[in-house]
């Protein structure tokens, strides 16, 4: 009973929103409020553009008050319809874009590695009404972007990622959202890269420009010329500011958590039962989350138990994703929402656990995390 590690004194999370200090926020809140220019693509929304395209390595971007939305008009300019092949193993947003376009989701199974969409089972889903796949870069970790181009392209699909938690995920030294026709990232301030809320696409064709911006803004041209129904998703000045500021934190906050991610491959990698969810497809991972499997087998006890236990602790690891999106009570009448067909997604889904990830928490904390795993294997 000797050494035996008490929980932490006030609650741990799996991530804390990266933000600069009171007195740069102030002084970019100064530089906004002086502006008169508070919203509606102003001098912080253009220079946060710029930096972005250049930061992400991409030639075509448009800003948004979040990801739903950029995801939503995005699949909206697109001009997608009828079915969509996307995976149960994702974020709620995912499907309720498709959801808000009146498209039906078709759920594929999951690869066992990469946890994304299994390229292999896409194309005995593809029916006359499927006009395009929709994979997600589940925790930073690239789709088998190759491969899903390949199956697209021999059927006329369109493919569009959420790569919501894959700011900075490079493939082969590719950047990520240069593949499919667009990409959507989410600058909420649980991701990486944060404006507080926020969000991006990033596009192939030039031309999707023009819609994106004015599906954004009610579909205003000008002062007497409005020419489709859009929506409210513009990106605010404050938004963009404190993106600004938020941007120049991001390559130390990277490794930052490059650090805490080897401390926990270290003291983790040996026990029994737990396996971490690293990088493949030749990705370099964003770090959005460190993520761990639970496997009852060999670990003795569930995931939800470990889940439990850690609780007791003051540690609040998080299921993602858990349930899957096919388990919501509105899909049930559809086919692909059956469980047999979804086998690897089920089990992922039971097994996955996202432990605290953020730099600020720092080396001695990640520690006592592991220690306090490792003695409630033991117990
Ligand atoms: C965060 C997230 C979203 C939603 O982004 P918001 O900016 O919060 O709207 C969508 N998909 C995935 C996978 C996410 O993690």
């Amino acid at each position: 009973m000797n050494n035996l590690e008490s929980g932490f004194e006030s609650p741990v999370y799996i991530t804390r929103p990266l933000l600069p200090d009171l007195q740069q926020i102030n002084e970019k809140l100064l530089e906004i409020v002086n502006s008169k220019k508070v919203t509606n693509m102003g001098a912080q929304h253009h220079e946060l553009e710029r930096r972005l395209k250049q930061y992400l390595n991409v030639e075509h971007m448009t800003l948004f008050n979040n990801g739903t939305m950029a995801l939503l008009l995005g699949i909206k300019a697109l001009g997608l319809q009828g079915e969509v092949i996307t995976t149960p193993f994702t974020f709620p947003a995912t499907v309720q874009a498709l959801d808000w376009n009146q498209i039906t989701p078709v759920f594929c199974d999951i690869e066992p590695h990469t946890l994304n969409i299994d390229p292999t089972k896409i194309e005995a889903l593809i029916t006359e009404r499927t006009s395009a796949i929709l994979g997600v870069h589940v925790f930073g970790n690239p789709c088998d972007v190759y491969q899903i181009q390949e199956i697209a392209d021999r059927y006329g699909l369109k493919v569009i990622y959420d790569a919501a938690h894959a700011f900075g995920t490079t493939v082969n030294g590719v950047p990520i959202g240069t593949f499919g026709d667009m990409s959507m990232f989410s600058f909420h301030a649980t991701k990486l890269f944060n404006t507080i809320e926020g969000g991006a696409l990033t596009y192939r064709d030039s031309d999707l420009a023009r819609t994106l911006n004015l599906l954004k803004n009610f579909g205003i041209a000008g002062e007497d010329d409005v020419q489709l129904s859009g929506l409210n998703a513009k990106m605010n000045e404050i938004q963009a500011g404190i993106g600004l500021e938020v941007l120049r934190l991001v390559d130390e906050e990277r490794a930052r958590r490059q650090e805490l991610l080897t401390i926990y491959l270290d003291e983790l990698r040996d026990l029994p039962g737990i396996k971490f969810v690293t990088t493949q497809n030749d990705g370099s991972s964003s770090l959005q989350y460190c993520v761990i499997r639970v496997i009852e087998e060999s670990y003795g006890e569930s995931r939800d138990w470990l889940y439990q236990e850690l609780r007791k602790y003051n540690i609040y690891a998080r299921r993602y994703f858990y349930p899957l999106c096919s388990e919501f009570a509105w899909y049930q009448h559809l086919e692909s929402t059956r469980a047999e067909n979804l086998k690897v997604a089920q089990q992922v889904s039971s097994e996955v656990l996202c432990l605290p990830f953020y730099g600020e928490l720092g080396a001695t904390s990640v520690r006592k995390i592991c220690r306090i795993i490792r003695q409630l294997h033991r117990m």
